[in-house]
């Protein structure tokens, strides 16, 4: 069954190699934008492989660059390849593939973080939240600074189902550098437990997949990378607004090596800051002193759906920000103390 697929599937004729397609268009990689390529069409196949069976798919690609990647999402038989590449300069080589792959490629010059992508494939392709994925994926590899604000972003298009999630739960398979991508499925207790460990884990089942060393990319990045493949939850663990779980959790790591009700606190303002900790540790069931790497998404489901009944009898407390408590209490300390100084000619003279 599976030989008789593959006798079937489309294959792209024969083109200039990705290194001769670089030299073509003189595509030497921009430091400044963090392009690192990949030229081994068995790397980017071995990087595919993890998105499950594209034969037939949607596919949208971020930052295909000279396009290794794509050639390898159509050799998979995807059926509709949409590109989104910032870089102008490599068109002309995706136009190239485009020629090779008759009605399969479309190409957008475009920035990832504002492009629409809820307008860019047929509703037909859409299925129920709770139905099995649809046949949409979205693949990448891109630089380190998009990678990560990007999978924020498209967590919380996740959590609400807009963006690339409106078609139901469309499937990601990205590259993050290795660190991020050990924080991004890092089990409870473990070293790399962070924010993005509970914000992934909490939407979505999240593998790391395999590293690929720095030295198969080129120019060769100082780092090592990590291919992540998210598969959204039907039922999210946590069911609150995307916003107060990212505030919760964000509290919670700024103090990372201090017990978890310290980050906590500082979700309250000053005046009955102690009383609230207490009640929402209380009524969560979670004990003030585990560490914040130490707390289950149970943990973050329990505190969260306190923290919610919380916000919604006091409507000002989830706009509660400690920073600008603390900023205008210092504000009124120097302005205190700028008026003292005033007051007081012998302390002036000195000055
Ligand atoms: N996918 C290619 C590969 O694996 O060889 C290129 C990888 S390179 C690390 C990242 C690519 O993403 C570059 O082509 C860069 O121009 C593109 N890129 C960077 N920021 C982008 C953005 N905000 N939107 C779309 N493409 C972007």
């Amino acid at each position: 069954m599976a030989a008789s697929g593959k006798m079937t599937s489309f294959r792209l004729p024969p083109l200039p190699t990705i290194r001769e397609i670089i030299k073509l268009y003189n595509l030497r990689a921009q430091r400044q934008l963090s392009q690192n390529f990949l030229l081994d069409l068995r790397l980017t196949d071995k990087i595919i492989h993890q998105a499950g069976n594209l034969k037939n798919a949607c596919v949208c690609e971020v930052g295909p660059g000279p396009g290794g990647l794509s050639r390898s999402i159509l050799n998979a038989g995807a059926a509709d390849l949409l590109v989104v590449e910032k870089d102008k300069r490599f068109i002309p080589g995706l136009e190239l593939l485009s020629e090779a792959a008759p009605g399969k490629v479309r190409i957008v010059h475009g920035d990832i973080l504002t492009y629409r992508m809820d307008q860019s494939f047929p509703t037909h392709i859409a299925k129920k939240w709770e139905d099995e994925p649809p046949d949409l994926h979205i693949i990448g590899n891109l630089p380190f600074s998009v990678s990560t604000p990007l999978i924020v972003q498209w967590l919380e298009q996740m959590a609400n189902r807009s963006g690339p999630f409106v078609f139901g739960r469309t499937r990601l398979t990205l590259t993050f550098q290795k660190e991020v991508a050990e924080r991004l499925t890092a089990s409870t207790g473990s070293r790399q437990r962070s924010r993005l460990s509970i914000m992934a884990q909490y939407l979505c089942t999240v593998k790391n997949c395999f590293t690929i060393p720095g030295r198969a990319f080129v120019p060769k990045p100082d780092v090592d990378v990590g291919v992540v493949h998210f598969t959204p939850l039907a039922q999210p663990q946590i069911q609150q607004p995307f916003k107060l779980v990212e505030k919760l959790v964000k509290n919670v790591f700024q103090f990372r090596g201090k017990h978890c009700h310290k980050g906590l606190e500082m979700l309250f303002p000053e005046v009955d800051r102690l009383d609230l900790t207490e009640e929402l540790l209380r009524s969560a069931d979670v004990d003030p002193t585990l560490r914040p790497a130490q707390l289950s998404i149970g943990h973050f489901r329990a505190l969260a759906e306190v923290y919610g009944k919380l916000c919604r009898e006091n409507s000002e407390l989830i706009g509660y920000d400690f920073r600008v408590e603390l900023r205008q209490k210092h504000q009124s300390q120097r302005r205190r103390s700028k008026e003292l100084h005033s007051q007081h000619p012998l302390k002036k003279e000195k000055c």
